[in-house]
């Protein structure tokens, strides 16, 4: 008898388990663009365009390669809107009788095919370094799951940086180097960006007209679609960021939305990059002299360490972790998030660049939207439904654990020791955005307060009972406390001011 093989948009891997588990000569490939994919949360445009403009490129590669691809584009009259649907559609026309797939990277999805009225057989995903076992049995015991440890763990397995057992230029962790606030005159290099071609252009327009009135600018469109641009990504990225990449890793500036950054999320999870792959170029730029032991080993940590670890906790805390709130938080997220009015600059510059590129880099979705939504008290699930629409990278795997966890502390310290919350100072001291804004990061009350300033306090304050046992928020609650009682009520008043206009729709 023979198979279906799903091939899902974020599959786009001629090594994927499903593929090799295939038999070209007998089963065939499913990929289908329906709708239920598409709009279960309305996702960014670039972000469809680009998914179903690589779907099709893969489509073409995969026969080319000798498969038979039954591909059912959204506006097919016969698509079933739905990847069960289709499956059972294809079965039908194909007399298939059962279903080969790698697992999908969303509890919402392995239910729907574990469930599916057809044979499903689910194979692990092995385009990531760590198994779901090898994960289960490194955190297994521990009081404390870090990423650091787990990390380390990571370059031994991969060798990735080792003089032999020990880490290149003597220390696991060069963070310390990192880190720096960039000079204004710095002039960092785009990413590699690509002219649409005509698969591309078709799908442009497919989805401005279905899919117009999301949030986000559909062109123009830049991104790669295929596996032979990403690596020409790639390779623009380790020529000329890579070097800086420590040094400015957390740095912000206007008018700078990619800074030294690689831009290769999106490939990275959709198949079309493998990690250790693009680890392996960054490691033989160090090797050749090329980028300093600082940028290259922070570069690999953020793949082998951070995502892979994000990826362990999302599947490890099993399907309710994405809507856990262990703060209780409950406001609504503010209207500035779609790109409604605001005074402070920084939101502004993040949710710009947001809507203009569906790309924001770590600090900015961190200490600027989610450190903001943290203070102001709003429901961790809007927060992670904005992140998982607005981001071209965003699949709720790696976006969940990210915005639940790290971000927004609503996993209750699974993932962070301690809430990334801070005022102004650290936003002054990282980035250029406080000199163009309407607010005064300097002040600390009264009206033209920069508002991170009185809600960092607001929220120590409300979650006082829950957080002040912290060992490490211990200095922050003591430097409350010294504060001057009738200053202390200033700033929860005028906090509460912001809270409340924000609530009734006004600017903020
Ligand atoms: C609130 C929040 C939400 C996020 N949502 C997502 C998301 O939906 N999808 C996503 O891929 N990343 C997410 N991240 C992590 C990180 O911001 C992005 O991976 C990064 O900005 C992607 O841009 P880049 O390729 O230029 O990354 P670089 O800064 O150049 O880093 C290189 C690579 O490291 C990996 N990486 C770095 N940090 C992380 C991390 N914390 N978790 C997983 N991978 C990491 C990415 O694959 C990235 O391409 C989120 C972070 C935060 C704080
Ligand atoms: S003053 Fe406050 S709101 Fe304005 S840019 Fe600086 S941190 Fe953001």
């Amino acid at each position: 008898m023979s198979r279906l093989v799903l091939v899902l948009g974020d599959q786009l891997s001629h090594g994927l388990s499903a593929l090799r588990e295939g038999d070209k000569s007998r089963d065939t490939v499913v990929m289908a663009e329906v709708v239920e994919e598409a709009t279960y949360v309305r996702h960014h445009p670039k972000k469809i365009a680009l998914i179903i403009a690589a779907m099709r490129q893969f489509a073409a590669a995969l026969e080319e390669d000798g498969w038979t691809v039954a591909y059912t584009q959204l506006d097919d009259t016969d698509n079933a809107g739905s990847i069960v649907g289709e499956l059972l559609r294809r079965a039908e026309q194909t007399g298939a009788d059962s279903v080969i797939c790698t697992e999908p990277g969303e509890w919402r999805l392995i239910n729907k095919l574990t469930h599916a009225p057809i044979k499903t057989r689910i194979l692990s995903d092995d385009r990531f370094l760590a198994s779901h076992a090898e994960f289960e049995s490194w955190a297994e015991g521990r009081k404390s799951l870090r990423m650091e440890y787990f990390y380390r763990e990571m370059r031994r397995k991969t060798g990735l940086l080792m003089e032999g057992d020990d880490p290149a230029g003597g220390q696991w962790n060069f963070d310390h180097d990192n880190r720096k606030p960039a000079p204004g005159d710095i002039d960092p290099k785009a990413p590699l960006m690509f002219e649409p071609d005509d698969i591309t252009g078709d799908v442009l327009a497919l989805v401005e007209a279905r899919f117009g009135d999301h949030f986000g600018d559909l062109r123009p469109f830049w991104f790669a679609t295929t596996r032979a641009q990403a690596l020409e990504a790639m390779d623009h990225f380790i020529a000329h960021s890579l070097p800086t990449f420590g040094d400015y890793q957390d740095a912000m500036l206007t008018g700078q939305p990619f800074m030294f950054h690689a831009i290769l999320s999106p490939y990275l999870n959709m198949g079309l990059l493998e990690p250790l792959e693009v680890c392996q170029a960054a490691e033989a730029a160090y090797e050749k002299g090329d980028a300093p032991i600082n940028a290259v080993e922070g570069f690999i940590r953020q793949i082998i360490g951070w995502r892979e670890y994000v990826r362990g906790i999302y599947f490890l805390e099993g399907p309710e972790y994405a809507a856990r709130n262990a703060l209780k938080q409950k406001r609504d997220l503010p209207s500035m998030y779609w790109g409604g009015e605001t005074h402070m600059a920084c939101m502004k510059a993040a949710v710009d660049q947001t809507r203009e590129h569906a790309y924001a880099h770590h600090i900015q979705r961190l200490m600027v939207t989610g450190n903001f939504a943290l203070l102001a008290g709003v429901d961790p699930g809007q927060v992670s439904d904005w992140y998982l629409e607005v981001y071209a990278d965003a699949y709720e795997w790696v976006e969940a654990p990210n915005v639940v966890g790290m971000s927004q502390f609503a996993d209750g310290g699974v993932i962070a020791s301690k809430p990334y919350v801070s005022s102004g100072a650290y936003i002054n001291r990282m980035s250029d955005y406080c000199k163009g804004c309407a607010y005064k990061v300097s002040q600390k009350t009264g009206e033209g307060a920069c508002p991170f300033n009185t809600l960092y306090w607001h929220f120590l304050d409300r979650h006082r009972e829950r957080l002040s046992g912290n060992p490490r928020m211990g200095n922050m609650y003591a430097t409350w406390d010294r504060m001057d009682a009738q200053k202390r009520e200033t700033v929860l008043a005028d906090a509460s001011a912001v809270l409340d206009k924000l609530d009734a729709g006004e600017v903020v």
